[in-house]
């Protein structure tokens, strides 16, 4: 027997799981069926679809025993099983993408998080919450021998040969005295119906029943076997017989998620291509959706038969949070995406789900402020993914983003901003940066709302790749349709509705003030001008109109894109504050060129960027601020 050593990912989260997970226990049993189900479906797929699997008959089922005097419970499935490597591959290290990030999130504060571990599910290793020992035999398709894995989920486990008479697995927990409680037909039954009843084979349970005489004194037990779940996948179902229980009871267990979907559309296509979807939204976005490895959530079926779970086309990337199912007709079960027509049909299918999901999104957008609010909250940002990477969709998709205003509070949408304009505004404008409270009391929007005009906030940083891609909002009223460029604030041109330029006297008064900053300044902007936007503030920066924004910038190289030049800004003053006009009669060098620093920096700060020299800055201020 070779004892070996777990990698040491498995033994932080066997620890975590004893030590700190207790409270949802029974997730156990849903992690080892769902095992013993992924199992089952290989083979079935392997027996149809590869010639070296097509001579094994099998009847798939899952076995559930329990004695209570040894203390034991096993779970048996007659799938595809392990070899010795892959019991050591499997069993000895973390199989799970995503255990590793959850690994981490839950070492963090783990008490508080310890229903994570019914949303993540943490497979296998589950077990050992209420098992002190665990013994894995198992014999893989087409394979002579077997073998047994064992642990008490400490620091080792071994592996020795083994006997078992078909292929598959078993797994066979000794229960510690807190596993007990689960040594007992009815919290089997009750733990499967929750968890596992969709489970498309049959799960039986073996049991001892009573048996009683006619007078009603016990006479003996006889065994019995029943099956526990009734197996019909759901999505078969027609419409009319399934309650929202049965759509949500499906979801978790297809999700591992403890909340309720959002939503579910479910579909059933009989034209040229025949196909079911069961698609759902959660209320709560996969912690994996910004992580570029992320696990995509919907399955491909075909015929009923499970074929994989790792497909990311299925859905469009700004769409990975959704979960569900495809179920095709027309597809083999070897199904390969080099085959152009299957390819197509998976893409067909993939259409017609995005524009379904699409069409939901926008009824709850009129319907149902409560779910529309819990979905902006949660999926606005990848929703604004598909403005720049779905072209064929981006009118609807172009209705449903939403985004932060100058004028209401919480979101709004490009129509909304349009029915509140005034009849004769020519752009619709936004401010782009990285935090909402600061582009709200940014100096530029003084005139747009002095004058009345809505700004779009726009503080997500998908926002900079985004809208100037989007540029223009098109709106159907009627039969005729209206459009407008959207402006930034933040760039030269945008401030010809905000009123008369400076009239020629405070041009010609101001031009010495304006040579002297331009001097001072040097390369550090690309122009100094008076301003039309500022009520109260001095000063302001703008980028020029076709260079990239500053914010633009600074976002480009925090991706690695060093090499962006550095677009210098147009810095704009406010002719009528102390500060600027204050200038005119000054020639002292050092006060014309601290004033003229400050009065960029400071700009620069509203906006939240980063002053390259702050304690330079903070010099300049104390230097002015003590003159005399
Ligand atoms: P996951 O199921 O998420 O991959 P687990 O820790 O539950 O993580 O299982 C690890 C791996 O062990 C599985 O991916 C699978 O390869 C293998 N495995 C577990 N149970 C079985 C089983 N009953 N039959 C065959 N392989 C299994």
């Amino acid at each position: 027997m070779a004892q070996r050593q777990f990698q040491t990912e498995v033994s932080r989260l066997l620890h975590l799981i004893i030590h700190s997970l207790y409270s949802n226990r029974e997730v156990f049993l849903r992690e080892l069926v769902s095992n013993a189900s992924d199992a089952l479906d290989k083979l079935k797929y392997l027996s149809v679809a590869d010639d070296a699997y097509k001579s094994i008959s099998f009847d798939p089922r899952i076995d559930i025993s329990f004695d209570k005097n040894a203390k034991t419970l096993a779970v048996s499935d007659n799938g595809i099983g392990m070899s010795e490597q892959e019991l050591a591959d499997s069993l000895g290290t973390i199989a799970r993408s995503g255990t590793k990030a959850f690994l981490e999130k839950l070492e963090l504060d783990a008490k508080k998080n310890s229903n994570l571990i019914g949303q993540f599910g943490v497979g296998f290793y589950s077990a050992f919450m209420v098992a002190d020992r665990i013994e894995v035999t198992s014999r893989k398709a087409n394979e002579e021998s077997a073998w047994k894995w064992s642990s008490d989920g400490k620091e080792t486990y071994d592996i020795e040969s083994a006997a078992r008479d078909t292929q598959g697995t078993t797994v066979l927990l000794h229960l510690t005295e807190e596993g007990l409680e689960y040594a007992n037909r009815w919290s089997i039954e009750d733990i499967i119906k929750r968890y596992s009843n969709y489970i498309t084979f049959p799960i039986y349970l073996t049991f001892d029943e009573k048996e009683w005489d006619d007078k009603g004194n016990e006479k003996g037990s006889k065994t019995k076997t029943e099956r526990i779940n009734s197996g019909a996948a759901l999505w078969r179902s027609p419409k009319a017989e399934l309650k929202p229980e049965n759509y949500n009871e499906f979801y978790k267990q297809l999700s591992h998620d403890k909340d309720e979907p959002l939503l579910y559309i479910h579909t059933k296509a009989e034209g040229s291509l025949q196909y079911i979807t069961l698609l759902y939204i959660p209320r709560k976005a996969p912690f994996d959706m910004f992580h570029a490895d992320y696990k995509p959530g919907v399955k491909l079926y075909v015929k009923h038969v499970f074929i994989t779970d790792d497909d990311k086309e299925l859905m469009p990337v700004w769409l990975r949070f959704v979960r569900g199912i495809v179920d095709s007709e027309d597809l083999p079960l070897n199904v390969s995406r080099e085959i152009p027509q299957q390819n197509r049909i998976l893409a067909n299918i993939k259409n017609a789900s995005v524009k379904k999901i699409l069409s939901e999104l926008k009824t709850i957008s009129e319907n149902d402020k409560e779910k529309w609010n819990v979905f902006v909250s949660e999926f606005n940002r990848p929703l604004k993914e598909g403005l720049y990477s779905d072209w064929e969709n981006r009118e609807a998709i172009t209705g449903l983003v939403r985004f932060k205003s100058s004028a209401v509070d919480g979101w709004t949408s490009l129509a909304e901003y349009a029915d509140r304009m005034k009849a004769d505004q020519k752009y619709i404008y936004y401010i782009s940066g990285s935090d909402e409270k600061t582009l709200k009391a940014s100096p530029l929007l003084e005139a747009y709302r002095a004058k009345g005009i809505e700004v779009l906030i726009m503080h997500e940083e998908i926002d900079e790749i985004v809208v100037p891609q989007l540029g223009r909002y098109k709106q159907a009223t009627g039969d005729a349709s209206r459009e407008w460029e959207l402006k930034a604030v933040n760039r030269s041109g945008a401030d010809e509705e905000l009123g008369e330029k400076p009239d020629s006297k405070t041009e010609s008064d101001s031009k010495p003030v304006i040579e002297k900053v331009k001097n001072a300044l040097g390369e550090r902007v690309k122009d100094v001008r008076l301003s039309r936007r500022l009520q109260d503030s001095p000063s302001c920066i703008v980028a020029d109109e076709n260079d990239p924004s500053l914010q633009m910038a600074q976002i480009l190289k925090a991706m690695g894109q060093g090499d962006v030049p550095d677009a210098a800004p147009i810095l704009e003053l406010n002719p009528s504050h102390p500060l600027v006009s204050g200038l005119k009669d000054t020639e002292d060098a050092l006060v014309i060129e601290d004033t003229a620093d400050v009065l960029l920096d400071q700009a620069l700060l509203v906006e939240g960027l980063k002053l390259k020299d702050p304690a330079g800055f903070v010099k300049r201020l104390n230097r002015l601020l003590s003159r005399k």
